[in-house]
């Protein structure tokens, strides 16, 4: 297929291709990164319908709005922004000067690094693919993409896009599965974003390593939302029970359990129940809620149950009355009460509809909670007491936050995004997108007046002077 290569010995060729290019030709100019820019908004525009139908049908079943709305807008939004914003990212960086090393200046420049890997999960397979592209593609880099397996359709009408509508020496889409990927991250890139599994992240990293190939480990965990005594209950169960079954929760982002105070937990479970039957009052057939991507995963949600069964003090399915299982792998919302901690849904990432609910009795427990884990991806903290909201952002670790709502740190591409410990390294979105794959390299302005041959040998009285002076001045 146009744009994809398909065999390990092709990969290889392509990326000395791309290395070559990169190495040879003069960085991309403000209006080069543009027109790339515009590719990438006008595939996603030309290619929208096809693209919702591919992920449908990749997934079984995707809410159409919901891939236009998180998979399409977002992408063009992304990249629209980026563009708009790029001249001022890339001029160069005035830094204050040290009073000893003046009339010299320092400025940064940011430049390429070359050639930027990019390999991206299947639950957004548009967005998180484009996201990377459009950060790397910005700061002038080539870029080779590896899509998910779990999504051959959306991924194959990438490819497809894309090589119409790139040389492949400035982009090339790498099709295929774990055996691709493992070969596609041995490759000496000059940056990789990976997006994925913890444990996945971990082979990447290792590979990654032995070329010395800086990466941005974007994972997943379990993110907590956290609802403080002074919470409005109904409102947190509204914004937690929406961000567990967009996407039927299958989002890195995605609120994972919920820490309850204990003489609220009735209350919460009864809301979030109301409002899961309100969001959506049918499962199977409607369009509106998305089916579980593949049978393992399916088959894995259910064991999560099955474990979960003899493990909590309840479990609440919120299966629309009178309709009978879904055959589409579309999975109900499941509220697991007050889970032990040796419960599968409590030692894994759900990535699912399942809600483990936990009670605490003090904030400063549901805190201690949280930080006897791994740093979580995002952290959800419903409070109106501001300072229960500010103990729990100040007493906690996450790749970010979002107070009194879910996912909407992730939207918003002025915050940097990442996570922290074992759910990733380093970020990117927007500048901070720009900034990863550039190389923001300092260069020092030596003026011609200066006093730089005072500090040479053969050292004398006047370097004595010299030294005397320079401490005073440092
Ligand atoms: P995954 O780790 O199974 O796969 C991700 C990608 O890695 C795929 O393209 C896959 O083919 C490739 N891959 C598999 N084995 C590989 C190997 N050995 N070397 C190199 N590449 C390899 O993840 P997934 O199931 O596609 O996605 C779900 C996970 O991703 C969840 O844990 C979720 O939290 C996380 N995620 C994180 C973010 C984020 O931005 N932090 C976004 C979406 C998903």
């Amino acid at each position: 297929m146009e744009g994809s290569i398909d065999t390990l010995s092709e990969l290889r060729a392509v990326f000395e291709r791309q290395r070559r290019a990169s190495r040879q030709e003069s960085p991309p100019d403000h209006a080069v990164r543009c027109d790339r820019l515009d590719r990438l908004t006008a595939i996603l525009e030309r290619y929208e319908e096809d693209f919702v139908a591919a992920i449908c049908a990749d997934f079984g079943h995707r809410s159409p709005h919901e891939s236009r709305l998180l998979d399409i807008i977002t992408a063009i939004g992304d990249v629209k922004e980026i563009r708009r914003r790029l001249k001022g990212w890339m001029k160069p960086r005035r830094v204050p000067t040290r009073l000893h090393l003046r009339p010299g200046h320092g400025r940064v420049l940011p430049q390429p690094l070359g050639v930027v890997g990019v390999i991206s999960p299947w639950n957004f397979p548009v967005y998180l693919a484009f996201s990377g592209l459009s950060a790397a593609l910005a700061a002038g880099n080539r870029v080779m993409l590896k899509p998910s397996e779990l999504t051959p359709r959306t991924a194959a009408l990438m490819a497809k896009a894309i090589g119409e509508a790139f040389d492949p020496a400035e982009v090339t889409v790498v099709l295929g599965g774990p055996d691709v990927g493992r070969a596609f991250a041995g490759l000496p890139f000059d940056h990789l974003l990976f997006t994925g599994s913890t444990a996945v992240g971990r082979q990447v990293a290792r590979a990654a390593a032995e070329n010395l190939t800086p990466v941005t480990l974007e994972l997943g965990g379990k993110s907590p939302a956290v609802v403080a005594p002074s919470a409005d209950l109904e409102a947190a169960a509204e914004k937690i029970v929406y961000g567990k079954m967009l996407n039927a929760g299958q989002i890195c982002v995605s609120p994972d359990y919920a820490l309850v105070p204990r003489n609220r937990v009735d209350a919460f479970v009864g809301a979030a129940e109301k409002v899961a039957r309100r969001l959506y009052p049918t499962l199977a057939t409607n369009p509106d809620y998305t089916s579980i991507v593949s049978d393992a995963h399916f088959t894995r949600l259910q064991a999560l149950v099955e474990d979960a069964r003899s493990k909590a003090d309840r479990l609440v399915e919120v299966r629309p009355t009178g309709e009978p299982p879904s055959n589409a792998r579309k999975m109900p919302l499941t509220i697991v009460v007050a889970p032990e901690d040796g419960a599968a849904v409590m030692r894994e990432e759900i990535f699912g509809p399942i809600l483990p609910v936990l009670a605490y009795d003090r904030l400063e427990e549901a805190i201690a909670y949280v930080n006897s884990r791994d740093r979580p991806l995002a952290l959800y903290v419903f409070a109106r007491a501001p300072e229960e909201r500010d103990e729990i952002i100040g007493a906690t670790i996450s790749g970010g936050v979002t107070v009194n709502d879910v996912l909407c740190h992730v939207a918003s591409d002025t915050l940097p995004f990442g996570g922290v410990g074992a759910s990733g390294m380093g970020a990117y979105h927007g500048q901070a997108g720009f900034d990863t794959f550039s190389q923001l390299k300092p260069v020092f302005y030596q003026s011609r007046l200066n006093g730089m041959g005072l500090l040479y040998p053969p050292y004398g009285w006047l370097s004595d002077m010299a030294g005397r002076l320079l401490r005073k001045l440092i």
